[in-house]
């Protein structure tokens, strides 16, 4: 048996624990096993790639201890890095920190692609199609990835639009598409020179792409990139023959593909929408009448009369997940459902600022999945609530969205709290959401405002109904 068959079965192997990695991911149950079983895939993935030492072509020989050295650099400070930064992520930065590892994939795939073009490496047409293509995507999903990571962590502010940005963007597109038939024309025969000019305008237009779009509507724009990150990846693979790179990369790039889509259809939006209208900036502009006050009430009278429901469906979003209040939460929620409360949760799909967010938090405090609904499977039942308690949420529970045809929010499906018997909204002050649109449920007749930071208001509950029940037992 000799090395290639190694390698090639070591590829596979990776490959198939991808796949079944993956699978694990779709539910919250099996999704922490996932990642580790994927995990596993790329570890075999890397080590069978050092297993090439064995197989290089003579004239290769003299570089191989550079080249192992070169890369055992680059692994130890990738992992060092990953490694660091994976553990001190704050939930609420996880988009940040998805969007520069994606940038990192395209810019591996583009350097692949940079290595084969600049070295002139004989290939055939469909070979330097590949190449090409994949450079170009992964080049611009590095660039917008980093625009998109500025973006959100609010290093770069504004948005850039001037007239005619869209007829500049597609001149940029058609220069690359010339420049990379011209490549395939000739060969590859084309000078260095042409190959930078090809890649510093790839660049330049994933820059141009990211950063008319709004930071808000970045975690759709990130998923995109990502999507583009894996087209490139899988392009690459396909280059030099890597049939790990290939799978992982066709992979990513559906996975990022229906994502994409996803979250776009359950924001009731285009992608183009997304790409090419700035969302939420004229989110002012487009109110339309609001009437009745906000009705404030005490953290503990809200939580008393909690106690005493029947039943109390809970819609969280992304203030619980800033408050970190998921744990004060469930505790909240164990007295209720000791009390026979009858107790679920209601998940927006876009609740939060990633695909999965509310679940991810919830399953962090451990929170049972059997309590955790779907919109399209709770709405039906919040008009058998007594209450409907909203922490953190905004958008997700703006009845606008249903009747207010310039909001930017229309069409948007939300979650049906508003009817409920009694809503409690819970947020620390008049802070606007996502989209930066009023809620005209915050002034309905069945609503109260509970203010303050979703953590400091669920230990005021918790207080209240121990108290009630006798001091804490
Ligand atoms: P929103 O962003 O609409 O609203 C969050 C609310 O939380 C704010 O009004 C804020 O009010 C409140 N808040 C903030 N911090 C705290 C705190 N510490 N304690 C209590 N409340 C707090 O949240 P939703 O989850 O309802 O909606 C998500 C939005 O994000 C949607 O518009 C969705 O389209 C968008 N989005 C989601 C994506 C996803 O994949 N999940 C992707 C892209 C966009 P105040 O300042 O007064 O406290």
């Amino acid at each position: 048996m000799n090395v290639q068959f190694f390698i090639d079965a070591s590829f596979i192997l990776a490959t198939l624990l991808f796949i079944y990695g993956l699978k694990r991911m779709s539910s919250p149950v099996t999704a922490r096993s996932g990642i580790v079983v994927a995990g596993w895939g790329m570890v075999i993935a890397v080590v069978a790639s050092f297993l090439y030492v064995f197989n290089v072509a003579p004239e290769v020989k003299p570089h191989l201890t550079v080249n192992i050295a070169l890369a055992v650099i680059a692994l130890a400070l990738g992992l060092g890095w990953a490694w660091r930064s994976g553990k001190k992520v704050e939930m609420t930065a996880m988009p940040q920190m998805v969007a520069l590892y994606n940038g990192m994939g395209g810019g591996a795939a583009a350097a692949i692609a940079a290595i084969e073009l600049f070295g002139h490496k004989a290939h055939g047409p469909i070979v330097l199609i590949m190449a090409v293509l994949g450079g170009v995507i992964g080049a611009v999903s590095l660039s917008g990835s980093l625009i998109a990571w500025g973006k959100l962590d609010g290093r770069i502010n504004g948005t850039w639009r001037f007239t005619g940005l869209q007829a500049f963007n597609g001149l940029i597109l058609l220069t690359l598409l010339a420049i990379g038939a011209w490549t395939v024309w000739t060969g590859g025969a084309v000078s260095p020179l042409l190959i930078s000019v090809f890649f510093i305008l790839a660049l330049f237009y994933g820059v141009m792409m990211a950063m008319p779009i709004g930071g808000a509507d970045m975690p759709v724009v990130i998923s995109l990139f990502n999507a583009f990150t894996g087209l490139a990846v899988g392009f690459e693979g396909y280059v030099i023959g890597n049939a790990a790179l290939m799978v992982a990369g066709m992979v990513v790039g559906s996975a990022g593909t229906l994502l994409t889509l996803l979250m776009a259809k359950a924001m009731n939006r285009s992608v183009s929408n997304v790409l090419f209208s700035n969302f939420g900036a004229s989110g002012d502009e487009a109110q339309g009448e609001i009437s009745g006050s906000m009705k404030p009430i005490e953290a503990g009278d809200a939580g008393i009369n909690m106690r005493y429901a029947s039943k109390v469906i809970i819609a969280p979003g992304y203030g619980l997940a800033v408050a970190q209040a998921q744990h004060k939460l469930y505790e909240f929620v164990k007295i209720l459902q000791a009390a026979d409360v009858d107790v679920k949760f209601a998940i927006h799909p876009v609740a939060g600022r990633m695909p999965g967010h509310m679940n991810v938090l919830l399953a962090e405090a451990g929170v049972p999945y059997d309590i955790i609904y779907d919109m399209e499977d709770i709405n039906g039942e919040f008009k058998e609530a007594d209450v409907a308690i909203v922490i953190g949420a905004n958008d997700t529970v703006n009845p606008a969205a249903r009747t207010n045809k310039s909001s930017p929010i229309y069409g948007m499906p939300i979650l049906n709290v508003d009817q409920a018997k009694q809503v409690y909204v819970v947020k620390r002050g008049q802070g606007k959401g996502y989209s930066g649109v009023e809620n005209e449920l915050f002034f309905a007749d069945n609503t109260n405002m509970v203010y303050g930071d979703a953590q400091k208001v669920l230990v005021a509950m918790v207080q209240a109904v121990k108290a009630l029940d006798g001091g804490g037992h």
